[in-house]
């Protein structure tokens, strides 16, 4: 498409044309054999993209805030112990979240930047009895990126339900449920397992189903209740219609075609794309003396880069001189900073000629607001990043 902007913000992204293509369709009934195939496929494929052989899927029409709502409404009972773990703006939602649940709250924020560390982390379980922890895995209002394996751990050894919003990491960062023993992971379809906005997509374990059968108070939110979901998804997994609430039939299609297309590159090789695109990108931000908002590259997502502008920058203006040149950013979103820094995506489909693109046009933006830099370094940098590996 002539003069099109590429999109460049974490979520949406661009998607592949072959799933844009799957939408365009006359709109199947939810209760024709072919989409009642396609959806348990659809339940199939995501257990391997989570690797969760064991998982229970649910694909569930809603944005990733309904996945944690979902998450939230099903394992908490009113007075139970929730400890959220807070990397930024998302992880803060779960606490909100939670309270409207009627949990007793504690949070755990890392300073902007950080991570918490599992010290404080093992200190808080050891002092009280939680029924769950929340992580996010990539807080996409800061790019910091949490290693989930060990909180998963120490979740394992204090028999506490873990839950990870990984809205802005499946697909797209190292995931595997079943050997970390998540008990819940979210995400939403218009990050990096890539189909336009509008899916609430979770994957929850048996032993967090045990716990949630178990329960001893009513689930306090109707739409997102386990108990009139499950019987649909065992339904279209062994082929046969059900029906609860009308499912969004084309965005399914897009997601059975987007599974597919993740799956035949292998989640090894795609993880690795990530963060071979992702760590290219960031020492070419480096080279125009750019910093990061994480504060080591250790800790740097591969979906997407928060990025600081140079001193003094009008942050609106930079984002319009970059839309000028083609290419459309994100502004900040963690209130305490957010008009200190910038938000580039960089997951799914994303390509080494998107990130060129990107480049370039910070270049030239950068010169736009009289920041001064040698043009062509970043892409010289990038380029020889990428083959150097
Ligand atoms: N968690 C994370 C990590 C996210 O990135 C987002 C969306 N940017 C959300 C939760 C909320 O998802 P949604 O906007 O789809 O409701």
């Amino acid at each position: 498409m002539k003069n099109k902007k590429l999109l460049m913000i974490p979520g949406p992204i661009e998607f592949d044309s072959k799933v844009i293509s799957a939408m365009g369709v006359q709109t199947p009934s939810h209760t024709e054999l072919s989409f009642i195939e396609s959806f348990g496929n659809c339940l199939r494929l995501m257990k391997k993209v989570w690797l969760a052989p064991g998982g229970q899927p649910f694909i569930v029409s809603g944005s990733g805030t309904l996945a944690m709502d979902m998450a939230i409404a099903n394992l908490v009972e009113p007075g139970d112990k929730v400890l959220v773990i807070s990397t930024g703006y998302f992880g803060e939602r779960f606490k909100d979240i939670s309270i409207r649940y009627g949990a007793n709250v504690t949070l755990l924020t890392a300073p902007i930047g950080e991570v918490v560390s599992l010290e404080d982390i093992e200190d808080e379980l050891k002092n009280k009895d939680y029924k769950l922890l929340t992580i996010t895995h990539v807080d996409t209002s800061t790019a910091v990126l949490v290693n989930p394996k060990p909180i998963a751990d120490l979740a394992k050894k204090y028999e506490v339900l873990s839950i990870l919003d990984g809205i802005c990491s499946v697909a797209g960062e190292e995931i595997k449920q079943d050997d970390w023993g998540l008990d819940v992971i979210i995400t939403a379809s218009q990050k990096a397992i890539g189909v336009p906005p509008g899916l609430a997509l979770v994957v929850v374990s048996q032993k967090a189903l045990n716990v949630w059968k178990k329960r001893k108070t009513l689930v306090l939110n109707y739409y997102s209740d386990w108990g009139n979901w499950l019987p649909i998804m065992k339904a279209y997994e062994e082929g046969y219609p059900a029906y609860f609430g009308t499912p969004p039939v084309n965005l399914i299609l897009a997601l059975e075609t987007s599974l597919k297309i993740i799956l035949s590159e292998g989640m090894l090789n795609r993880i690795k794309r990530h963060q071979k695109l992702a760590s290219a990108f960031r020492l070419a931000v480096f080279s125009l003396g750019l910093k990061l908002l994480p504060i080591n590259t250790g800790i740097a997502a591969n979906t997407l880069s928060a990025i600081y502008y140079p001193d003094n920058t009008d942050g609106g203006l930079f984002c319009s001189k970059m839309a000028d040149n083609n290419v459309i950013i994100a502004g900040g979103l963690h209130p305490e900073i957010k008009s200190y820094y910038f938000r580039v995506g960089h997951m799914g489909s994303v390509s080494e000629t998107d990130l060129i693109t990107t480049l370039n046009a910070l270049e030239l933006s950068l010169r736009a607001i009289n920041y001064n830099i040698d043009l062509g370094i970043s892409l010289d940098t990038f380029k020889k990043e990428m083959s150097s590996y």
